[in-house]
């Protein structure tokens, strides 16, 4: 049994997950001088996912933290086309242009730029700034390969599938939606069900784009995020990685796909599929799709949870998707897990006392907890608006701006 207690002003803090979340939460402890080990289960060699928002909200923490993602190929986020299944615009919004009410672009109005990321690009990022021998406080212990299958969060200890164990002061549960750490707090034995709906999820060269008359017309705008709307179906598409590449997400009713879909992050769609799927949809919108290298389409079903009642049992806490998996109709699952491992690294400041652990994840969960879910219960009304009413425009809501909430909140 390794031992690990608090020496001196600084806690040892345990995180089970080396997601976007768990990372994040780890950069930003070993910033306040804590000694923080990660375990992940995988070996972090076959990382997969396509590319995932960094509005405002989150970039503003990423900044502080020395993450810039424009320099590893985001794009900014500049413009929003919605169209008809069948290729009508029906609105068309330059978040550049000067709004006539407020005398400003919307751009202006965020304290930070939008922009659209490339997520293992982002999870390397995280990964190297977590055990960068050159940052601030001492370099984080990332240890792959180690399955945590129990958590005793009285004495902030974790068992390891191997049997090995690891005794800190604070345990973080970051391990995502199908998180072990979650039933270790009151009201979270419980599990996510689908929502009914599934999404493909790939990536389409701009080569392959651009090579196509019909589809050229798609990579002349870099910063475009565009959505085409059917009753019950939508194809969201917006370029990343230094706009090399064209992301796209395909919501249908998951019984459509059910043959196929999974609840993993790497489960293989059938392109086939997709295409008699979307077969109503826009011609050029549909040559663009079957551009995709078959083996590299992946389909999930979209995910929902109940809202349990904690997120925190003495010295457990959980963060990001294991404490909130958010539907994806806002793109803000990588944001708020950013937002709450801000926040608990606000919380335990260098010097804070072990005897405060408990009460202090208390008042963590008491920050977090109503945006949390405002925003989750936000994201179901989107994917349910089906384009029909001012909810419609991806991803804006006030919660992903970065205003002042975040700082009301710390
Ligand atoms: P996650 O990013 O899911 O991270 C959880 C981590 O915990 C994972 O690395 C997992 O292996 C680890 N873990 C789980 N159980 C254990 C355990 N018992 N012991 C140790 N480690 C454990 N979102 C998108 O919007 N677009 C994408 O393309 C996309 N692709 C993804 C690909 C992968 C491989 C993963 C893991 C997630 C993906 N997501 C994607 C989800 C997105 O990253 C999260 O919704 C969001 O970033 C919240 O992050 P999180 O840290 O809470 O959870």
């Amino acid at each position: 049994m390794e031992s690990a207690s608090a020496k001196g002003d600084y806690l040892n803090i345990l995180i089970v997950g080396a997601g976007i979340g768990g990372l994040t939460a780890a950069i930003a402890l070993r910033k306040q001088g804590h000694d923080v080990q990660v375990f992940e289960q995988s070996a972090l060699a076959r990382e997969t996912g396509a590319a995932i928002h960094l509005a405002p909200n989150a970039n503003g923490i990423l900044r502080r933290l020395g993450i810039f993602a424009e320099t590893f190929g985001a794009n900014p986020m500049e413009r929003v086309m919605k169209y008809s299944a069948t290729g009508d615009t029906e609105r068309s919004m330059d978040l550049r242009e000067t709004n006539k009410m407020s005398s400003q672009s919307f751009l202006l109005t965020c304290l930070q730029p939008w922009l659209l990321a490339h997520r293992i690009e982002l999870h390397n990022q995280l990964k190297s700034a977590a055990t960068n021998p050159h940052a601030t406080g001492k370099p984080v212990t990332l240890r792959l390969s180690s399955k945590v299958i129990d958590i005793q969060p009285t004495t902030a200890s974790i068992t390891l599938e191997d049997g090995s164990q690891f005794h800190g002061d604070v345990v973080l549960g970051a391990d995502g939606v199908h998180s072990v750490a979650r039933k270790q707090v009151p009201g979270g034995n419980v599990e996510p069900f689908s929502c009914g709906k599934s999404a493909y999820r790939f990536l389409v060269p701009k080569k392959a784009a651009q090579a196509d008359p019909a589809t050229r017309q798609f990579v002349e705008t870099p910063g475009e995020l565009s959505i085409w709307y059917a009753e019950d179906r939508r194809i969201i598409m917006y370029p990343t990685s230094k706009n090399s590449v064209l992301n796209f997400v395909c919501v249908h009713p998951e019984s459509e796909s059910a043959a196929e879909s999974g609840d993993g992050w790497d489960q293989t769609g059938d392109r086939d599929r997709m295409l008699q799927i979307y077969s109503s949809f826009d011609p050029a919108v549909r040559a663009l799709i079957g551009k995709v290298d078959p083996k590299t389409v992946n389909v999930w079903t979209l995910l929902d949870m109940k809202v349990i009642p904690s997120w925190t049992y003495e010295r457990l806490a959980l963060l990001g998707d294991a404490a909130h998996p958010f539907l994806p109709h806002q793109g803000q699952g990588a944001g708020v897990a950013i937002e709450d491992a801000a926040s608990l690294a606000v919380l335990f400041p260098h010097g804070t006392p072990r005897e405060e652990v408990a009460d202090r994840l208390k008042l963590y969960r008491e920050i977090r907890y109503e945006r949390a879910n405002r925003i989750q219960e936000f994201s179901r009304m989107i994917g349910e608006s089906r384009g029909k009413n001012k909810l419609d425009m991806y991803g804006f809501s006030h919660y992903n701006f970065g205003h002042d909430e975040w700082d009301n909140s710390t």
